[in-house]
């Protein structure tokens, strides 16, 4: 079996004592590299203001290398938080009125994946499988290629992938095309998004979709894929049966006194949908008075990218609109949104999925969504709740029990809401079952698996 390297915008080290447990991907990708050996490179987190940083920062745990990089201050104002934060993001997830273009930041953009690629070639032996993640890293394989190598390299788009109108709004569209040509797979989270890679491609009469999901273009044929990321299921669903006893939700449930609990819980990102869902809550209240008094909305943000204008401002307006619905709604004895605006650590989180008979889950676009499959697998078996999902997450493919909703239509998904809180608990049952028997099949290790087995065949 080849070894593995893995090259991803940030890395999580395992650290000793103390830290936070790895998500469910961090887990899936370290067994992976353990199994086969391997090396994870990304940039450390740190920048500094120096001209040249650092050495890579080599740690060596079991069977994989961690390589870390730092970056200057400069690498990380344009790359990061310039292009692929004020571009990238916004124009994958259909919003080119956020898209900032500047060249300075275009430039920066494509340096740091060259000085990635000089960092890690040194790294690489012959028969590496090299798989690269997500938005931050799509020049890579190109820099790669020009340095002359020829192993298998694979790229996994976490993000949705935008149709040609959109895409085509930004002014280096082209090179991106052209960056995503030169891997040997190129994997979507969701069917829909190979097709809008595909369409493009054919649209600009830059290239050709042939059988089997290949393409062809800039003299390059190369195989796409979609391949929906998962969690660690059967460990999560245990993680909420246990969390039972924890302390903070063991409060929660005390003081939503009997109230059923709707929850949301999403990074502060304009792409999820918060405001409209806090008026989809409120609309639920003013059309259906008999639940006032009844529900509790928990809506758990923490805070990102603070660095970016657009996600400063929304704390504000988040934090404002939900003080202006309690103001509205609340009576003196019921606070309706309870909004935290900090970060809960995962097996809490299961927890209280599993206290909340409705998990209100609609981003106006996802990639996937994890916390709409963590939802489901925090179920009790026996009284399950209810899924309420956009129509535009990546989930939405899969996760076929939820009530599926338009998040643009605020009175669609109040009635959502409603409707899923006076739903039978046989139909919520059969709802359940339907999606977990799915996730318990399709989880993390599953994804994992599966893309590394066409990256090997490719
Ligand atoms: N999450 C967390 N604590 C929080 C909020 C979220 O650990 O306070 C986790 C959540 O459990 C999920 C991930 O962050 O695993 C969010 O993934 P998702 O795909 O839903 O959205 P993203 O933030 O990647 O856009």
């Amino acid at each position: 079996m080849s070894r593995l390297v893995i090259v991803s915008n940030r890395v999580t080290v395992p650290e000793k004592g103390g830290a936070a447990p790895a998500g469910g991907l961090a887990v899936a990708l370290r067994a992976a590299l353990e199994e086969r050996g391997g090396v994870w490179m990304g940039w450390s987190g740190k920048s500094s203001g120096v001209r040249e940083p650092a050495p890579l920062d080599i740690k060596v745990h079991g069977n994989i290398t961690y390589a870390l990089t730092d970056l200057t201050k400069t690498d990380v104002e344009e790359y990061y938080h310039g292009f692929a934060n004020r571009v990238l993001w916004p124009i994958c997830h259909y919003r080119l009125d956020l898209a900032e273009y500047g060249r300075k930041e275009m430039a920066g953009y494509f340096r740091v994946n060259r000085f990635f690629a000089q960092r890690l070639a040194p790294l690489i032996e012959k028969d590496d499988i090299i798989w690269v993640h997500d938005y931050h890293l799509i020049p890579l394989a190109s820099e790669l290629r020009q340095m002359g190598l020829k192993n298998k390299i694979g790229f996994f788009l976490h993000i949705p992938w935008p149709p040609a109108d959109v895409l085509f709004t930004m002014p280096v569209h082209e090179q991106i095309m052209r960056g995503l040509s030169q891997y040997d797979l190129v994997g979507f989270q969701t069917v829909h998004d190979l097709d809008n890679f595909g369409g493009g491609l054919v649209r600009e009469g830059i290239g050709e979709r042939l059988d089997d999901n290949k393409f062809s273009t800039y003299g390059r044929t190369f195989k796409g894929g979609f391949y929906s990321i998962s969690i660690e299921t059967k460990e999560f669903a245990e993680f909420a049966r246990k969390a039972a006893s924890n302390v903070m939700v063991r409060k929660a449930r005390q003081s939503v006194e009997g109230r059923n609990l709707i929850i949301g819980v999403d990074r502060l990102d304009y792409s999820k949908g918060i405001t409209q869902r806090i008026d989809a809550f409120e609309r639920f209240i003013t059309t259906n008075p008999a639940h006032q008094n009844k529900v509790t909305y928990l809506q758990i943000t923490p805070k990102s990218r603070s660095e970016v204008p657009e996600y400063e401002q929304m704390q504000r307006t988040v934090a404002e609109q939900a003080g202006r619905v309690n103001g509205a709604i609340g009576t003196v004895d019921w606070v309706p949104i309870r909004y935290i605006n900090r970060s809960v650590a995962r097996p809490v989180l299961a927890g209280l999925y599993r206290l909340a008979r409705i998990g209100l889950v609609t981003p106006l676009r996802d990639g996937m969504n994890l916390v709409a499959k963590e939802y489901v697998a925090a179920q009790d078996p026996d009284d399950p709740g209810v899924l309420v999902l956009s129509r535009f997450a990546g989930a939405a493919r899969e996760l076929t029990g939820a009530l599926l909703v338009n998040p643009y239509d605020i009175e669609g998904t109040a009635h959502a809401i409603a409707r899923g809180l006076t739903m039978s608990l046989e139909e919520r049952k059969q709802r359940w079952e339907k999606m977990m028997d799915h996730l318990l099949k399709h989880d993390i290790n599953r994804w994992c698996d599966d893309f590394l087995q066409d990256l090997a065949r490719s």
